[in-house]
């Protein structure tokens, strides 16, 4: 049964502010581009853009699929992209002089190759900057040729997430999802991804139990993943999942501990941490290993 009451005192979020603030926010505005941090209001951005890292949406806001978590509006696109787009993340990294630029897209499955390609020139046209920030992509579930194209292009860090355990993931994600593919996902790229990094990111708050929490950290452990994200899930609107469960933080810390323990190399795990959130950290952490 959902959670009816208000929100927990540690969820709580300050409202972002300042100069730094204003510039970071015009920039993207003069090029016309959609940030994560800014249509998800993610809580977290103060603290990401002051130390260098965003998170930018390419491929349009309109996603083919429509998960039951998700507040990304649903449709088809019809093949409408824009190659320049690629470009614009490039310039709009290099004038907000992020350390680290993780991109990330609707899945576009009207697309011949689901939008790999724009990943790829994106990645590429970021690598070409001086001084070169590190890439991350978030990537939908691409396998064969469009997941080729993206590991070819060398970004720093690859991630795909399962989002939910294993038992909800066919209730609360698209049917275009399956809970094995996205495993394989991450699978081939630490098979073929040469020193490429993988990362997964899991909700809780919506009925898993510990056992099936652990469970998934296990399977993504054995096909390789590195990078472990693990955040409460709030309910976007209310015709989206209700929240079942407020985690405390003292259990996050549990699961960061317990995650460390199973042998992924960086776990982020709190309240309020997204797919994102510290991800140029765990990258250098990784680098030291
Ligand atoms: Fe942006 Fe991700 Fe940081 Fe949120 S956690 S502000 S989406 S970079
Ligand atoms: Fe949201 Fe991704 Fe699901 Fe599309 S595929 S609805 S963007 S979570």
């Amino acid at each position: 049964r959902a959670v009816n009451r208000k929100k927990p005192d540690w969820l709580r979020v300050k409202l972002p502010a300042g100069r730094q603030f204003r510039s970071v926010r015009q920039a993207l505005a003069r090029q016309s581009l959609h940030t994560v941090c800014e249509e998800a209001n993610c809580p977290n951005k103060t603290e990401c853009w002051s130390t260098g890292t965003a998170t930018f949406m390419i491929l349009g806001d309109t996603c083919t699929r429509g998960c039951a978590f998700c507040a990304v509006k649903r449709g088809n696109p019809e093949g409408r992209f824009d190659p320049d787009e690629a470009q614009r993340v490039a310039d709009a990294a290099s004038a907000m002089g992020l350390e680290y630029v993780v991109i990330t897209s609707v899945t576009r499955d009207d697309l011949p190759d689901g939008g790999a390609e724009l990943f790829a020139a994106t990645i590429r046209r970021i690598k070409q900057l001086n001084p070169t920030p590190g890439v991350e992509v978030l990537i939908p579930d691409y396998l064969g040729d469009a997941l080729d194209t993206i590991i070819a292009a060398r970004p720093d860090v690859i991630a795909h997430n399962i989002e939910v355990v294993e038992r909800l993931s066919g209730e609360y994600r698209h049917p275009g999802f399956d809970f094995d593919r996205s495993l394989e996902v991450l699978a081939r790229v630490n098979r073929d991804g040469d020193r490429i990094l993988t990362k997964s990111s899991l909700m809780l708050g919506l009925g898993e139990t510990d056992k099936e929490i652990e469970m998934a950290m296990q399977k993504l452990i054995d096909v390789g993943v590195r990078i472990l994200v693990m955040g409460q899930y709030l309910s976007p609107t209310r015709k989206h999942v209700p929240v079942l469960e407020y985690i405390r933080p003292e259990k996050f810390d549990q699961w960061a501990e317990r995650g460390r323990e199973m042998g992924f190399d960086f776990v982020a795990a709190g309240p309020l941490v997204r797919t994102s959130y510290r991800a140029a950290e765990a990258f250098v952490e990784q680098n030291k290993n």
